[in-house]
C-alpha cells in the first residue's frame, strides 16, 4: 500500500506560511538588496516573484543589477557600499553569476547577520530549498526519525545541507550523486526519495510506490517547466511547478522574517 504523504496543497500551504511572516513582522522595517549579475532571463523571473513575495509579507526588496561585464571588485565594493548605508538589511546574490565572477569572494562580501539565504559556509541561516522541504515534511507531519531517506544530488545548495539536516532530524540519510553505482538500489530500499539532479526523467515514477521530493527544474521538448520525474500519474510526487520552488521562495521569506526578529 502507498503511504500518500506529499500531495497536500503546496500552493495552499504557502499561502499561509506567508501569511504568518506577515503577522510575525508585522510591520517591522525589514529590507533585502537583490545582487543580480548580468541580464539572465531565468534570473530575471526569480528576482521578480523575491520582489513580489516580499511585498505580500512587507518587506522591501531591492534589486541591484549589474551588467554582465562588471568584476568581481566592482560588485564586492557595490555590495560593502550598501551595508554601510543600510546595516541592518539582508543581502543575497542572484545565481547564477557569469563564469569571470569569483563567487566565493562574493559571497565573503554578504554581511554575515544578513545572509538570509544562507550562502557563506558558517551561516547561522539554512539555505532556502533545503529548509522549505524539511518545513514542508513537518506540515505533512511526515515522521522523518527512523525512514531511510535517499537524496539523488550532493550540491552545496540543496543535496548536502538536506542531507545534513535530514541526518539531525534522525533519518538515515543516503545521498547519491553521478558516480554512485546501482541507484536503483538505493531508490528500492529508501522510504522518502528526494531528487535534486537536472535531468528530467532520471526517475521513472511508474515503478516507484514512494513519496518523492522533486526538486529538479527541467524543460520538456514543449519548453515546459517540469522536474527530474516522469511517469508522476497517480503517485505521490510533489509537483514542478507548484512544488519545491514555491517552498524556496518562502523559505527565503522565512529567513528574513528571522533576521529582523534576532536583530
Ligand atoms: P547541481 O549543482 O546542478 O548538481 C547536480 C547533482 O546531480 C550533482 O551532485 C551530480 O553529481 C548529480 N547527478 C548528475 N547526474 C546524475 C546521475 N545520472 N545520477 C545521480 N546523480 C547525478 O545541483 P543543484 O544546484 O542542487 O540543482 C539540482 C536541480 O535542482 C537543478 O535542476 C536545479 O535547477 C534545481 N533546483 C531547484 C530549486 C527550487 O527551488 N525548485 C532550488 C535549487 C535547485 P556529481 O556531484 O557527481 O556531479
Amino acid at each position: 500500500m502507498m503511504e500518500m504523504t506529499l500531495l497536500k496543497d503546496i500552493k495552499q500551504y504557502t499561502k499561509e506560511w506567508k501569511a504568518s511572516l506577515r503577522d510575525r513582522l508585522n510591520g517591522q522595517a525589514a529590507t533585502i538588496y537583490i545582487i543580480q549579475i548580468g541580464d539572465n532571463e531565468a534570473s530575471n523571473r526569480y528576482v521578480r516573484n523575491k520582489i513580489k513575495d516580499c511585498e505580500e509579507v512587507g518587506i522591501e526588496a531591492i534589486c541591484i543589477k549589474l551588467p554582465a561585464e562588471v568584476t568581481t571588485e566592482d560588485v564586492q565594493e557595490v555590495m560593502v557600499k550598501n551595508y554601510m548605508a543600510d546595516p541592518e538589511a539582508a543581502m543575497m546574490v542572484q545565481l547564477p553569476v557569469p563564469a569571470h565572477i569569483d563567487l566565493d569572494k562574493v559571497i565573503a562580501a554578504i554581511p554575515e547577520k544578513g545572509d538570509v539565504d544562507g550562502m557563506k559556509p558558517l551561516s547561522k541561516f539554512k539555505p532556502c530549498t533545503p529548509l522549505g522541504i524539511m518545513k514542508y515534511l513537518e506540515h505533512c507531519e511526515y515522521d522523518l526519525p527512523g525512514k531511510n531517506v535517499t537524496i539523488i544530488g550532493r550540491s552545496d545548495i540543496v543535496g548536502k545541507p538536506l542531507a545534513q539536516m535530514m541526518t539531525d532530524a534522525d533519518a538515515t540519510v543516503t545521498l547519491c550523486h553521478s558516480k554512485t553505482k546501482s541507484l536503483w538500489l538505493h531508490v528500492e530500499t529508501a522510504d522518502l526519495i528526494v531528487s535534486a539532479v537536472g535531468k528530467r526523467g532520471i526517475l521513472n515514477c511508474y515503478a516507484i510506490h514512494k513519496p518523492v521530493i522533486d526538486v529538479g527544474i527541467n524543460f520538456d521538448e514543449n519548453g515546459k517547466l517540469c522536474g527530474d520525474c516522469i511517469n508522476t500519474e497517480g503517485r505521490d510526487v510533489t509537483p514542478v511547478p507548484g512544488g519545491v520552488g514555491l517552498l524556496t521562495r518562502c523559505a527565503l521569506l522565512e529567513n528574513i522574517v528571522r533576521m529582523v526578529e534576532e536583530r
